[in-house]
């Protein structure tokens, strides 16, 4: 068998496969759209105390003035053994890095925290918190209340502006016959939804009452910068749009145009078919008093999936203290 045996030849294809360092240090490829791996997510997060470190660097890094009144020196502080607080080097005065945040008095462990920050950053598509509940192993109310916490730290994304595409769609159903699917007056199943989309930039997606021009014109105006060209299908609430704009442009859908050079509204509505693909497929449905919420999740993803950090860093970013005194 000449030095080649059966085990020898696996070897080898593993190795020019692998190269036998790559195989114990796991990398990102360069053509992987992610910008943490779980990975990389587990090599700066391994333990429980490594993501209440974290904290304590954000809030507390060297040279932190002392919140004890009597203190107040730039001081140093140093982990109490068991304890989630840290003590200041002088007075000994004790500080909690999760004291007002989303972290605060939860029962729940920090890395699970971070994990599901983790998850909700990473998918592409929406994550249920039926899903969070298996992955992370809590219960199913106490997944739902994470989801809810770290909602709190997604951006709105502010204002609009450049070319804005606005269009409406109705949640719950598919655009049918000349109705274009519209639900009867009272028909809270299939709730609208406004979204004024930048091209090749931000969404904001908003549930909206109804699709009459006072309801939708202030919306627009709340979240639509007045230099921007804005372009809307044909429907009579958008009328008066050229008066509050730089310029309108309106496709007309009726005649079965859809793209007329730079006329159109497809980015829009590529918004609305990711939501309604998330909502029914991962959600399998959500209320209508629940649906803002996705809504904001999504055009959070939307917005920042471009950007050249990560998502989970992003979000991470966002959680604040808003107890300066540390009174637990
Ligand atoms: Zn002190």
């Amino acid at each position: 068998m000449n030095g080649l045996g059966r085990g020898t030849r696996t070897c080898v294809c593993y190795h020019l496969r692998y190269g036998s360092k790559q195989r114990d240090h796991v990398e990102r490829h360069d053509s992987s759209e992610s910008r943490m791996t779980f990975t990389e997510f587990m090599r700066r997060f391994p333990t429980n105390d490594a993501c209440l470190e974290y904290l304590k660097e954000r809030f507390y890094p060297a040279g932190t003035e002392c919140p004890n009144p009597k203190c107040r020196k730039a001081s140093k502080f140093h982990r109490i053994k068991g304890r989630s607080a840290y003590s200041c080097q002088y007075c000994g005065h004790h500080v909690y890095p999760t004291a007002g945040t989303i972290f605060h008095k939860s029962t729940t462990s920090l890395q699970l925290w971070f994990w599901a920050i983790y998850l909700m950053s990473s998918t592409r598509c929406g994550l249920a918190a039926k899903h969070l509940e298996r992955e992370i192993g809590v219960s199913y109310k106490t997944a739902h209340r994470m989801f809810k916490q770290i909602r709190t730290l997604l951006d709105d994304g502010g204002s609009l502006s450049g070319r804005v595409e606005i269009d409406e769609t109705y949640m719950g159903g598919t655009r049918k016959g000349s109705s274009g699917g519209r639900p009867g007056p009272n028909d809270s199943t299939k709730p609208p939804v406004l979204a004024m989309v930048e091209r090749k930039g931000k969404v904001k997606a908003l549930v909206v009452p109804n699709v009459r021009r006072a309801t939708l014109l202030p919306e627009i105006q709340r979240y639509v910068d007045p230099s921007s060209i804005v372009y809307t299908d044909e429907l009579k609430s958008y009328d008066l749009l050229g008066q509050h704009y730089s310029q309108h442009w309106r496709i007309p859908h009726s005649l079965g145009i859809f793209i007329q050079g730079h006329i159109y509204t497809t980015t829009a509505e590529s918004f609305f078919a990711l939501v309604k693909g998330g909502i029914w497929g991962t959600y399998r449905g959500v209320s209508t008093r629940y649906l803002q919420n996705y809504l904001d999740e999504y055009a959070w993803r939307w917005n920042h999936k471009y950007d050249r950090r990560s998502m989970f860093e992003t979000i991470l970013d966002q959680v604040e203290k808003d107890d300066p005194l540390d009174v637990l």
